[in-house]
């Protein structure tokens, strides 16, 4: 373990200074094969556990919009090899993971009743995913358990509680990007790439804004990462309206903008 501990501290000190989309700092130091082969895994489990929405008419909607987005340099720079599942369930949710998979529960169509609003919340999640939040919580993570080890008196006696608890954070890790809700920071970043990726790839930016309106109204069955208490959906819409000229701009830019058709649900 001291090896391994050793290993992960000059890991940690080589590749901390990562830097998101946005220019923030951040400390996200797991190799990126780690956490694709995290990413792939997790999506092969989900598809495994969830049934999949049959209707042609539904999935081929949905992939056009993913389509839209994912071809973009940007998003195609994390992955040249998106795959888009529409799962059905009720649940208002989606996701996005590393190595290029989204997940789209059916319930979500509900509220992003355009698809100029499910581009808002594929760009939102595919956001997640381009500025490495998955992980950047998984070391933030590690980094905590490390601390609290070194602090402890491990090194002398009690290597196996150490162990455990190292254990336990990379298992939790490879469940961390579908579970658990990220926080204010990575929600306000993911807000902000969102509604860039959204209007380059050719929908109404405007849209973001009515999606979390939308949202604001509650329905599905499960409450969805982003109706999670931070941020508020009016600190949400203050900053997509505060950021609403620049994304205008490349909105008005596109000239061949996606024809996706919502269907009836
Ligand atoms: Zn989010």
């Amino acid at each position: 373990m001291k090896t391994n501990l050793f290993a992960i501290v000059l890991l940690m000190t080589l590749t901390a200074c990562a830097v998101s989309p946005t220019g923030r700092k951040q400390l996200a130091f797991m190799p990126e094969s780690q956490m694709v082969s995290m990413g792939l895994q997790s999506f092969e489990q989900i598809k495994q556990d969830t049934p999949h929405v049959k209707d042609v008419a539904i999935n081929k909607y949905v992939q056009c919009v993913a389509d839209a987005i994912t071809r973009l340099p940007e998003v195609q720079q994390s992955s040249r090899d998106w795959e888009v599942v529409v799962f059905d369930e009720e649940t208002v949710n989606a996701f996005a993971l590393p190595g290029g998979r989204i997940g789209v529960y059916k319930g979500l169509l509900l509220v992003a009743t355009t698809p100029d609003q499910l581009a808002a919340v594929m760009g939102h999640e595919v956001g997640h995913v381009l500025a490495d939040h998955g992980n950047e919580r998984v070391s933030q993570n590690m980094a905590v358990g490390q601390s609290l080890a070194l602090l402890g008196n491990w090194m002398s006696a009690n290597n196996t509680a150490y162990r455990e608890q190292a254990m336990s954070l990379l298992g939790l890790g490879s469940k961390f990007g579908v579970l658990m809700p990220f926080g204010r920071l990575h929600e306000s970043e993911a807000d902000e790439i969102g509604q860039t990726l959204m209007a380059k790839a050719g929908f109404d930016p405007r849209q973001s804004v009515t999606l979390w309106q939308n949202m604001g109204k509650g329905g599905g069955k499960a409450p969805p990462e982003f109706l999670s208490t931070h941020p508020s959906h009016d600190t949400r819409i203050g900053k997509l309206e505060s950021g609403m000229g620049a994304a205008m701009n490349h909105y008005n830019a596109v000239t061949n903008k996606a024809q996706c058709k919502a269907p009836e649900i």
